[in-house]
């Protein structure tokens, strides 16, 4: 990229700028600087990138179509009345295979929150099965980390099959699964059944079949979309390395860019490979940042892969199927640092760019725009609890190992939980609701490092919609006792 002849977009004065991108939720947050005028390839993944799903119509159509398939391998009939429900899973929730539990847990494997089905244990039932309440989160042979968007539906199902299981007089429950007669059949067993049926659905069932049928309602188009890359194009290269098979990326970037006009309203319409100084599907990322696979040239007129291993100069237009991040520096003519990569998958898009090929990254978080409007909306209440965590602070300050006499905390303690509780009650999602249940019920008392977690959506609309058994909140302490 020429420095000299980089072309300049400046946003324009501030008292001109939409309101709407003034919003934390329209912003680009950082971890560190990063010169941009440095970078020379930008890549994209695409399903959750730039192929935005609409939720919870997305995930509704793969939930209906997994529940279709465990029905037709021989689950009850029964489970054809489940429906999805968008405000119960959230990414990032640990299945456990040996107890059947939806966990939530911390970066450590401290256990915040553990559903079987759509109880939620107490503290003591916690400890029961998890002594210290704590996993080893990298045992990965019992514990299933569900960590991308694609994963919301069966975080759900998982709910819905324990609930049915549990309740359903046909069935008995015992430790690790159910029993009906003479036949058992364990959380791991089903876990697997989900799994094989979300992938049967994913490769050979008909969700993408009825995604392209259906594209306005599954999937969000927007027209800033040509421009972005139009502008990316003159400054830098930009290619797209996605997972997806050619035929389904075909169908989905030609909607994306279906508009009547180019980059800019007036201009002439160009196809979505125009865009692109690269395409890549059959990505097969993780590996594809490692080893990779053989890349091969893809008769985009038949969607049929040409045979050989292509081994040509980069040429515009062509679609390539598998390679590697390594073949993809060498077509570009790249190194590491040069390329920023930008994609959803924190696993398979981010930390194996970075950490096995030195490329910057660019994460998707489409829940940060509601964690943002908590921050936002409850800003009051966040500054109050650190003034108390301060105030904890100077009561403990001049102690030293002659002191002898707790300082009363016990009104102090109170505030923290009502203020906590206040915090988690906007959330609308259900697990993380049951974050503060817990503490309230937890003889244990308040676990402070969980009070300024704030991980979730929030709606206030919806604040009156307690799910399941939800207790009473704290009492407020009396005025001034604090
Ligand atoms: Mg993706």
């Amino acid at each position: 990229m020429d420095g000299m002849t980089m072309k300049k977009y400046r946003r324009e004065a501030h008292h001109s700028f939409p309101r709407d991108l003034a919003h934390p939720a329209m912003r680009v947050f950082v971890n560190r600087s990063l010169a941009m005028e440095k970078i020379k390839c930008f890549g994209f993944d695409m399903d959750y990138t730039l192929a935005v799903y609409k939720s919870p119509e997305y995930e509704s159509l793969g939930f209906d179509l997994i529940v279709e398939h465990l029905v037709s391998i021989g689950y009850p009939q029964e489970l054809l009345n489940f429906v999805y429900d968008p405000s119960f899973p959230t990414r990032g929730l640990v299945f456990d295979t040996m107890f059947g539990n939806l966990l939530k847990v911390d970066a450590y494997g401290n256990i915040l929150v553990c559903a079987h089905g759509f109880n939620f244990l107490r503290g003591p039932e916690i400890r029961e099965m998890y002594p210290n309440k704590f996993i080893q989160r990298g045992d990965t042979d019992r514990f299933y980390i569900l960590n991308t968007l694609f994963n919301l539906p069966e975080t759900y199902l998982f709910a819905c099959l324990v609930d049915f299981f549990s309740n359903c007089p046909r069935y008995t429950s015992c430790e690790s699964g159910f029993k009906d007669g003479d036949l058992f059949m364990s959380y791991k067993s089903m876990f697997q059944d989900v799994r094989d049926a979300v992938d049967w659905v994913h490769f050979k069932g008909s969700l993408k079949e009825k995604t392209v049928e259906n594209l306005e309602k599954y999937v969000a188009k927007d027209p800033k979309l040509p421009l972005l890359l139009s502008r990316m194009t003159e400054v830098a290269k930009v290619f797209l390395a996605t997972n997806s098979d050619y035929k389904y990326t075909e169908k989905i970037m030609t909607y994306l860019f279906d508009f009547p006009h180019g980059p800019k309203p007036g201009t002439t319409h160009r196809p979505w490979q125009s865009y692109f100084d690269l395409i890549l599907v059959d990505a097969r990322k993780p590996v594809f940042f490692g080893e990779g696979t053989v890349l091969r040239q893809v008769d985009s007129t038949t969607g049929q892969l040409k045979i050989g291993t292509y081994t040509g100069p980069l040429q515009h237009g062509i679609v390539y199927s598998g390679g590697s991040s390594d073949i993809v520096c060498d077509l570009l003519g790249a190194k590491g640092k040069d390329i920023i990569y930008i994609g959803d998958h924190i696993f398979g898009d981010i930390l194996k760019s970075k950490k096995r090929q030195g490329w910057r990254t660019f994460l998707v978080i489409p829940e940060l725009a509601q964690e943002l409007h908590v921050w936002t909306d409850k800003s009051a209440i966040f500054e109050e609890l650190q003034s108390l965590d301060c105030f904890l602070a100077d009561l403990y300050k001049h102690l030293d190992s002659s002191s002898n006499e707790r300082p009363d905390i016990s009104s102090l303690q109170r505030r923290i939980k009502v203020l906590s509780y206040k915090i988690e009650n906007g959330f609308t999602k259900k697990v993380t609701h049951q974050v503060m249940i817990q503490q309230y019920t937890d003889p244990q008392g308040v676990d402070f490092a969980a009070i300024p977690h704030t991980e979730h959506a929030c709606s206030d609309s919806r604040e009156e919609k307690l799910p399941f058994n939800r207790k009473k909140p704290p009492a407020e302490p009396e005025p001034g006792s604090v």
